[in-house]
Order: C-alpha cells, then sequence, then structure tokens
C-alpha cells in the first residue's frame, strides 16, 4: 500500500518548520528519517495531508557542549552515533545502542529524535536514553522547554510534546570513568523490534543508577527497588540469589501489568537480571 494524497514540504531552518506548521494549525507531520513515519502513512495508521521535511535542517544536526553535558541534535541518525561520528559522552553506550537498531538501511536515515518522538514502546532510544537520564529540548511558538525524558513519554506513540511543537535534541550527561552500563535486548530475530530491552546506567559520581525495563506495552520504566538495590552496593553472587529475584518480581509486579506466570514476565525478568549482572562484571 501507498500512502493517501499528501502535500510535501521542505524546511531548511526551524524556525521555517514551526512557521509552516503553524500554517496546518500544528497538523502538519514533521518527517525526519521518514523511517517510521512512511510505513505507518503507507498502512493508514497515520494520516498527514502535509508532511514537513525536517531532514535538511542543519541546526538539528549539531552537537555542542551545553555547560557539563553534550547536545545531540535530533537529526542525528543512528549510523552517525555507531560510526562514532557523533561523541559519545556515555562511554559507549550511545554507540552499543544505535549499532543493534534495526538494519543499516534504517540507521542511515533514522534519527534520534524521530525515535523519541515516535515513542515505540519497543523502540530503542527512548528505553536506552531514559536509562541515561536524558533531557529533551523541544521548540515551539513561544520559545524552547525541557523535559526529563522520564516525563517526556507518556505512554505508547503519545508524548509530551504539544501540536507544533518540535523536538530540538536531547542533553546528555557525561558519565564518568568509572561508570558502567549494559545494555540487553531480547528479539526474536536480528533486526526486529525488541520484545524486552533492560538498560543499566551506574554512575554513582554523576548521581545516575537507572535499571530500565523498555518493550513493556506502554512507556519505559524504572525498576525503583533494583536501581535502589544497585545503589546500596550488589554484588554478582546476590544478584543470582533467591531474595534478589523476589526483589526484581515485586518491581516488575508494581511497574506493569503483566500476569507473573506469563511468558512475558518472565522474559523481562531474565533480560534484567541479565543486564544487572553484566553491569555488576564489568
Ligand atoms: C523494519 C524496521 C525495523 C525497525 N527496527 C527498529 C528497532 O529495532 N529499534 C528501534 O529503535 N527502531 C526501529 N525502527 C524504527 C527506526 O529506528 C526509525 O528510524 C525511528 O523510530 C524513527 O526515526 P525517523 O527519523 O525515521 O522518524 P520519522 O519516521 O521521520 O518520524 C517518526 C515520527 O516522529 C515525528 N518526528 C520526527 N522527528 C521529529 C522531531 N524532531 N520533532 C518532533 N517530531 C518528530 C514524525 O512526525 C513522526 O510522527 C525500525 C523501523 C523499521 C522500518
Amino acid at each position: 500500500m501507498k500512502a493517501g494524497k499528501l502535500t510535501y514540504h521542505h524546511a531548511d531552518s526551524i524556525d521555517s518548520a514551526l512557521a509552516l506548521n503553524r500554517r496546518f494549525e500544528g497538523m502538519g507531520k514533521f518527517m525526519a528519517g521518514g523511517q517510521s513515519l512512511m510505513p505507518m502513512m503507507n498502512l493508514r495508521m497515520a494520516f498527514a495531508d502535509q508532511v514537513i521535511d525536517i531532514s535538511r535542517i542543519a541546526a538539528l544536526r549539531e552537537v555542542k557542549a551545553v555547560g557539563d553535558k553534550l547536545f545531540i541534535g535530533a537529526g542525528i541518525t543512528h549510523a552517525m552515533i555507531e560510526d562514532g561520528k557523533v561523541e559519545d559522552p556515555a562511554r559507549g553506550y550511545l554507540r552499543h545502542v544505535a549499532a543493534g537498531i534495526a538494519y543499516r538501511s534504517i540507521r542511515n536515515r533514522g534519527t534520534v529524535g524521530g525515535s523519541l518522538a515516535h515513542a515505540d514502546p519497543a523502540a530503542d532510544w527512548p528505553t536506552a536514553l531514559r536509562a541515561l537520564d536524558a533531557v529533551a529540548v523541544i521548540r515551539g511558538a513561544d520559545g524552547t522547554r525541557e523535559v526529563t525524558l522520564a516525563e517526556f513519554q507518556v505512554s505508547v506513540m503519545e508524548t509530551s510534546l504539544a501540536d507544533g511543537e518540535l523536538l530540538q535534541g536531547v542533553l546528555l550527561p557525561r558519565l564518568s570513568p568509572g561508570a558502567r552500563w549494559a545494555y540487553q535486548k531480547f528479539c526474536h530475530k536480528v533486526g526486529e523490534f525488541a520484545h524486552s530491552i533492560g538498560a543499566v546506567v551506574f554512575d554513582p559520581a554523576a548521581g545516575i543508577v537507572n535499571v530500565v525495563l523498555g518493550a513493556v506495552g506502554g512507556k519505559p520504566v524504572r525498576l525503583a527497588k533494583v536501581s535502589a538495590r544497585l545503589a546500596d552496593g550488589l554484588d554478582a553472587q546476590e544478584v543470582a540469589s533467591s531474595g534478589f529475584m523476589t526483589l526484581l518480581e515485586q518491581d516488575l509486579a508494581a511497574s506493569t501489568s503483566l500476569d507473573p506466570a506469563s511468558y512475558d514476565f518472565q522474559v523481562h525478568k531474565t533480560i534484567i537480571k541479565r543486564a544487572v549482572m553484566e553491569t555488576l562484571k564489568k
């Protein structure tokens, strides 16, 4: 199937993209890499009469230091991160995540901003950047505002972006030399969307200790009890204990609506256990 009739517009700056969208009363669709938007439109799961191509806006590919953080423009592609063309302030974590997204042809065009704005529960960046305590930088008619990734995604394919607002990029913390991370992803087939994602960023010196579960049917969830246990000083032996598994089960029961006896519950449990174990062994 092909998308319905649409009018294609091309914006060469953030201001012109926002102005164009105001003309359509905020109902135009921004297109970055088109890797999610076009399939959705072809399948008639997304509709837009007016498509505004933002892929050639140089400001969306900006990468710069902002205070002690690194700003990465929304238009940075997965491949640019995978290839090391963009600095990785998270000590190899971003590069590892990028390399595991879909196939190379999708990574060549798909963008970090498109992935976050699309907010597919099974996508990689929403979970990976939530675990990193990233902050979304949003541009609208009234200027710029910042929203933590914990709050940016609201639900399945729903974000806190208002009609007509554009995601300009993300602010990322720089992890300290002692930081450890792990990113475990379970797919039935390589290149597929994840069935479960376990992301751990452990950097007490930077104030970041997050164990986050993704591909859980809604927004990524931070597992509070397991994160707190990790912050308190967990060792690999304890992760294998029944006490830790009980804690993990309590966290999963509190943050998902899954039946503890279900296959999905068991898969998520295994992926989180693997991610925590990998973090501790680094
Ligand atoms: C076969 C296939 C397999 C895939 N597998 C995976 C996978 O394993 N993991 C994964 O994470 N992803 C996967 N993807 C999705 C891919 O990573 C997309 O590139 C990404 O989700 C969307 O990025 P994009 O730049 O193409 O966005 P687009 O498709 O252009 O846009 C997606 C949505 O975001 C909006 N948008 C885009 N940019 C902005 C912005 N700056 N501000 C506001 N709104 C914006 C658009 O209006 C649209 O609603 C897969 C896609 C395909 C087709």
